[in-house]
């Protein structure tokens, strides 16, 4: 008897690889049939994801063709396009990766007891971290609150061997009809942005198992002491690939581990990094209004400034503090930013501008071409000091003194602000060919001078600070 269709959907999770469902799907002995649905969560994305997501999609699905499979793309709510397919195709069985965050949460469970209740056998499997969030758990049987316990909790422990993909997949014999991918102009609000987005995307399955092979061969030796410095190309450049599952966390980790294993510099704290990014979905599962509420909710009454002119300057990458605006036009032109530059750029406008928090969230994930919610959410609290395991309110990051530190010979900054520099390299240009035409910006013009001097910026926050202290009672 031949066995019936099943349908696997793929959401943020775009590889052939170490991926439970599809795996699952293939060992049923039917034929696969592999989706991917522009629902309302891919509707809710910012400009740069979106796009993003768009040519990892088109990547995918000819890695799919390559392998004598399709993508069939349908637009609509999940549910009912899940639906629909399973009428057209007769598929007994919908599998899926699972996803930590709340919307996601939701819409899952909707279609999970929705199909199941149908009779079609919904299934979801792991595979977006290291460990499932319920699976790591405090001696007190809770969740971790803090990194560095957390990390004790999983740095020796067994994480599951990545899957190899399919060596076939076998398909209907009748395929449904899908979109195209162009008639969904996923790049739209990206406007003259997304040509110059894309000469600094690294896009697809193949891509990322290249980028981790040459990470760990070329530059992790140099990682632990190279990490922070913003002018090198010291770090792995993973998360945009992590983002929309061209690689699993698994399979960097045992890459990873080998160098671990044999003693290599870097290798622990690259691994630990990872780790930070489990914490993340670790958090926002278990605290699920991370990516829009404070997690200490006494911080509702911090007097945070909401949106204001001066964050626009800092969204335009002209706030006149030299470390930051070079940090925000990276962000522009790459859709990507430094670590260390996530965090200057982040306190800069929650503490020298006093604003708040979801203001600069908002933006990177307009932005960012890696954006997560848990890592984009735990970042933010994190510097802003309204979230667990965060940084005092009261360490506020110098810009200047931290790129003396950081940025010591000033290649950054002059990589950024062409401004002022006779022949500005190219990078520095782009940013004035990024940003939408009519926006007044140009690189001729003179450097803007500071929104706010940083000893006043400073000055206010701590006395934000102490209002807020005293209003606690503290
Ligand atoms: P590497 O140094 O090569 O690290 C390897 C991997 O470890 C990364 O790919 C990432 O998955 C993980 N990792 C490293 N640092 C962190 C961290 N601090 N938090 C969580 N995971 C980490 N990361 C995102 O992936 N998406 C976001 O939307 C995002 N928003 C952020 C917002 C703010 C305000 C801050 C401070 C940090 C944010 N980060 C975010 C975390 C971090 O900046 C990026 O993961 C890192 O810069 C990615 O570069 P890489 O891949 O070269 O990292």
């Amino acid at each position: 008897m031949t066995q019936p269709p099943v349908i696997v959907w793929f959401r943020r999770d775009l590889r052939l690889s170490d991926h439970a469902a599809l795996a699952a799907a293939v060992a049923t002995g039917g034929p696969v049939i592999p989706v991917f649905i522009h629902d309302e969560t891919v509707e809710a994305l910012g400009a740069a994801p979106k796009w993003r997501l768009g040519e990892g999609v088109r990547c995918f699905a000819a890695a799919l063709e390559a392998a004598g499979s399709r993508l069939i793309l349908r637009r609509g709510p999940a549910l009912e396009v899940l639906r629909a397919l399973v009428a057209e195709t007769g598929a007994a069985a919908v599998h899926w990766q699972r996803v930590y965050d709340r919307d996601g949460i939701a819409r899952d469970r909707a279609v999970k007891a929705a199909l199941t209740e149908a009779g079609i056998a919904a299934r979801s499997f792991p595979g977006a971290t290291l460990f499932e969030p319920w699976e790591v758990q405090t001696g007190a049987g809770g969740p971790y609150r803090v990194f560095t316990p957390f990390w004790r909790a999983i740095r020796g422990r067994a994480v599951a061997a990545p899957l190899a993909a399919p060596a076939y997949l076998s398909g209907p014999a009748n395929w449904p009809i899908g979109d195209r991918l162009d008639d969904w102009a996923m790049g739209a609000s990206m406007n003259r942005g997304a040509a110059i987005v894309a000469r600094h995307a690294v896009i697809g399955e193949a891509a990322a198992r290249e980028r981790l092979g040459r990470f760990l061969e070329e530059r992790l030796d140099m990682y632990s002491e190279g990490r922070d410095l913003p002018a090198l190309n010291a770090t792995s450049g993973l998360s945009e690939n992590l983002a929309w599952g061209e690689i699993s966390p698994r399979q960097i980790w045992h890459a990873a581990l080998r160098d671990w294993q044999a003693g290599r510099l870097g290798a622990e704290k690259f691994l630990s990094e990872l780790a930070w990014r489990d914490f993340a979905w670790h958090l926002i599962y278990h605290a699920p209004d991370l990516d829009r509420a404070n997690w200490r909710a006494d911080w509702d009454a911090f007097p945070w400034r909401g949106d204001n002119a001066d964050a626009e300057r800092w969204r335009r990458g002209m706030t006149g503090e030299p470390f930051v605006d070079a940090a925000m036009r990276e962000m522009y032109v790459t859709g990507r930013m430094h670590n260390r530059a996530r965090m200057i750029a982040a306190s800069y406008l929650t503490k020298h501008l006093l604003t708040d928090w979801r203001v600069g969230l908002n933006w990177f994930a307009t932005c960012l071409t890696d954006w997560d919610p848990a890592s984009n959410a735990m970042g933010w609290q994190w510097v802003a000091g309204s979230g667990p395991d965060a940084a005092p309110f009261f360490r506020i990051f110098n810009p200047a003194t931290q790129a003396a530190k950081f940025d010591a010979d000033g290649a950054y900054r002059r990589c950024w602000i062409a401004e002022g520099q006779g022949a500005p390299p190219m990078t520095a240009l782009s940013y004035f060919r990024a940003v939408p035409r009519g926006s007044g910006m140009a690189a001729t013009e003179n450097y803007p001078e500071p929104t706010v001097i940083l000893s006043e910026g400073r000055a206010r926050a701590l006395a934000a600070l102490g209002s807020f202290g005293k209003a606690r009672g503290g």
